[in-house]
């Protein structure tokens, strides 16, 4: 894509003049850009937030790399059709820049040890997202925490900045507590746990269960007291979660922060019933549309309630000895599996006989997976998940228990949740494993066997889990549904950007000039 194009491609409702946002009597639609990252766990639920808002009266835009924006331009176009604001505007990714081969623009696209090259590439998009923020002066800025110096375009054109939290409230509290209150400054053992300062209740980690940019010397690390730094000089965080989930946390925002926050989530049951939910993040790649048919007729066959979905989210990567005891884990479960295995995990770690011998009983499905879709199956009643934080708001929206396998950035908080406060799920293993460390500890497949068969058996335990798996998906249709959490968050959002600029009326009336 020619830099110049994305210029002079201008969405033409865009070059209105943004005159009149701060008169509280003529609130217009209020126009906003939004700035995802560069991974499917991100760019996903940002688009959804950015639909959410059109179908409240706002005009979103958002701003994308072509591959990226070919992930969610199904979404998009179909909100768009369906009579919502809402349009993508692409920029160039900045190959030249940063030496990232043409076609690599999202993590997905890398190795798990390389897509620090995607966070690198991320500083060389400033001077385009500039010029085309001077070009359209949006109201407002929803950028991904990824995109830390939006606020200092934000401050330029006198416009607020919001950060989206890709991440659940908890793990922010948790990596900010850790950054300034150091509590493992004099622990010498990587695996020993300690608690985390300055939460509602007591919490354990070791440092091996730490995100990586606070413990490793990496890109995003190297940035993240800028990241909080702008965080708190935005407006606020959106944040994808529920009161009845997280809300014992945003005290933490309160005293430390200062700083609003909206709840918004989950964003995926807001959008279950959406016709664009099956082709949510996949586009519409063949391969893709491919496995969606394959699963749902798959999926037909099977009793109610009789199969365990796994699923490691949109770029983890195991090992081909960690894939083989996976395997075997899930045929010895002895229930019917539906297992997607990313593309680039190759065929070579497949146990001998494996396929032919789980023929009917489990299917072993290549790239991407319709998540959301699947996991409101009828037949589906348990979730083998990596904890990445979009999939754990979508297994307690669909009420199924679940084992928890992290693997990396902030999963093993994110499982503290599932399994230490809520016991909606078990671990696939009690030794403690590491989120920097590539050679991981492996999971063993008795280990693997036992976690399912401790959610999917009979008994009293397992059914417990079931249970509370049930009470905590009627929570969070609570909170989709009208008057709750998400529908105030979403209301308070822009409620908040108008007092905004009633508050800052008369800087952002020096400021409004037409382009
Ligand atoms: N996802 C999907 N199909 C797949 C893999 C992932 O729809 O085959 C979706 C999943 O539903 C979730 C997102 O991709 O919305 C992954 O985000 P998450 O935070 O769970 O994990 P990440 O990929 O960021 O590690």
């Amino acid at each position: 894509m020619d830099i110049e194009q994305c210029f002079h491609r201008i969405p033409s409702r865009l070059n209105l003049a943004m005159s009149s946002v701060a008169d509280a009597a003529d609130r217009r639609p209020l126009r906003l850009f939004f700035i995802p990252y560069f991974a499917s766990g991100h760019l996903i639920p940002l688009v959804d937030i950015a639909r959410f808002l059109s179908a409240r009266g706002v005009d979103s835009t958002i701003l994308v790399t072509p591959c990226n924006a070919a992930l969610v331009r199904a979404t998009v176009d179909a909100a768009a059709a369906a009579g919502l604001r809402i349009q993508l505007l692409e920029y160039p990714f900045p190959f030249a820049e940063s030496g990232l081969p043409a076609g690599v623009e999202n993590i997905s696209a890398l190795p798990p040890s390389e897509c620090h090259k995607i966070d690198s590439a991320i500083a060389f998009t400033r001077a385009t997202l500039e010029r085309l923020f001077g070009l359209h002066h949006p109201d407002a800025v929803v950028a991904d925490g990824h995109f830390h110096w939006t606020i200092d375009i934000a401050r330029e054109l006198g416009i607020p900045r919001i950060t989206f939290a890709a991440v659940g409230t908890l793990a922010y509290c948790v990596s900010h507590s850790v950054l300034t209150n150091q509590p493992f400054k004099d622990v010498i053992r990587d695996d020993e746990r300690v608690p985390i300062p300055d939460l509602p209740h007591p919490l354990l980690l070791a440092r091996s269960e730490l995100p990586d940019f606070l413990v490793q010397d990496t890109v995003f690390g190297s940035l993240i007291e800028e990241v909080f730094e702008a965080d708190k000089a935005s407006l606020g965080l959106i944040i994808n979660s529920f009161t009845e989930f997280e809300g014992i946390y945003l005290d933490y925002f309160r005293r430390v922060f200062g700083m609003k926050t909206w709840f918004v989530g989950p964003i995926a049951l807001k959008d279950s019933e959406s016709r664009s939910v099956g082709v949510r993040g996949g586009g519409v790649d063949p391969a893709a549309v491919g496995n969606r048919a394959r699963c749902l007729s798959w999926l037909r066959e099977q009793k109610p309630s009789s199969v365990v979905y796994a699923c490691f989210g949109s770029w983890s990567q195991f090992s081909g000895e960690q894939l083989r005891e996976m395997a075997l884990g899930l045929e010895a479960a002895g229930h019917p599996f539906l297992w997607v295995v990313r593309e680039a995990d190759g065929t070579e770690w497949m146990p001998h006989g494996f396929e032919q011998r789980v023929k009917g009983c489990g299917l072993v499905l290549r790239g991407w997976a319709p998540q959301v879709e699947l996991l409101s199956h009828a037949a589906v009643g348990a979730f083998v998940t990596h904890c990445g934080w979009n999939s754990i708001l979508e297994g307690v929206s669909a009420g199924l228990p679940m084992v928890t396998w992290p693997i990396g950035t902030e999963q093993f908080i994110n499982e503290k949740l599932v399994v230490e406060r809520f016991r909606v799920g078990v671990k696939a293993s009690d030794s403690i494993r590491s989120a920097i460390d590539l050679n991981r500890t492996i999971v063993k497949a008795t280990e693997l066997a036992k976690a399912i068969g401790s959610i999917m058996d009979a008994g009293e335990a397992a059914e417990g889990t079931r249970r509370r798996a049930r009470e905590l998906a009627e929570k969070a249709r609570a909170a989709v549904a009208k008057g709750g959490s998400t529908d105030k968050g979403l209301n308070d959002l822009i409620e908040d950007i108008y007092v905004w600029y009633d508050d800052n009326k008369k800087s952002a009336a020096g400021k409004a000039v037409d382009i």
